[in-house]
């Protein structure tokens, strides 16, 4: 089956959800033959997500099952934070992403001079710590883009697979899913997140995964997740991890 768990109606924009909005991403993820697709705002924007509104929209797509999930931004300092947003609202899931390494926003175009200042092997074990630390706090369901630190095509000098090993295993420990998310391949990195080499040792480890696009825009939703699942499928796995109310159920991929 093909699910959708990383969606961003509201993109970087922020403002309400309408019903004209929920409803371009629910008509796009019902068009790529998605049988559940879960919005996942920032956390930035918790304020803004209307609960009673999606499900309203939902009800008009009846072969569509919409999960109610969030991304959360994750720096050690912010634990409690995300403690108190996630208990107070009705999520299916939660998706733990490192996007800043102190307050240095690596991700985002505008910051990228700041590779220059870093050994870049040194960055690799530095953001995959981060990522270690999210996997240990317990606050999650799924680990986002989980080699993020390539976005711009900064990559170590020798294999990524060893400087990413620590994390993967935290993840393992923690139960934790990891999504192939479909974006990094309209980014400089060009190519899925987590990259093949990681996704055949999350296989190894028996750590489960699933799918999200990472959508911005309605028309990108579904955006290369059949062929994702066909690597995933080559690589070995069976199934896919999805959520309802925070546990955990596991369907045939
Ligand atoms: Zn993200
Ligand atoms: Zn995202």
């Amino acid at each position: 089956m093909l699910v959708d768990y990383h969606t961003h109606p509201l993109g970087h924009r922020g403002g309400r959800y309408t019903e004209e909005l929920l409803e371009q991403y629910l008509a796009a993820a019902q068009e790529q033959r998605i049988e559940e697709v879960g919005l996942s705002d920032h956390d930035t924007y918790c304020q803004d997500i209307d609960f009673q509104l999606v499900a309203a929209v939902a009800r008009r797509f009846p072969a569509l099952k919409v999960k109610n999930g969030m991304e959360f931004d994750f720096r050690p300092d912010r634990e409690q934070k995300i403690a108190s947003i996630s208990g107070r609202l009705p999520f299916d899931y939660l998706i733990g992403s490192v996007h800043e390494i102190g307050d240095w926003m690596f991700d985002h175009p505008d910051y990228q001079a700041v590779y220059s200042q870093w050994d870049i092997n040194k960055l690799y074990r530095t953001y995959f710590s981060l990522v270690e630390d999210l996997a240990r706090s317990g606050l999650f369901d799924i680990v986002g883009h989980f080699d993020l630190i390539k976005v711009f095509g900064y990559r170590p000098t020798g294999p990524v697979l060893p400087l990413a090993v620590p994390a993967l295993q935290a993840i393992k420990k923690a139960g934790l899913t990891v999504e192939v998310n479909t974006r990094g391949g309209y980014k400089p990195c060009a190519e899925i997140y987590p990259a093949a080499e990681l996704l055949q040792k999350c296989y190894e480890l028996d750590i489960p995964v699933t799918l999200g696009s990472d959508a911005h825009e309605a028309e990108e939703t579904g955006r290369d997740l059949a062929a994702a699942r066909q690597l995933l499928y080559r690589i070995g796995y069976r199934r896919l991890s999805t959520f309802s109310r925070r546990q955990r159920i596991m369907q045939p991929l």
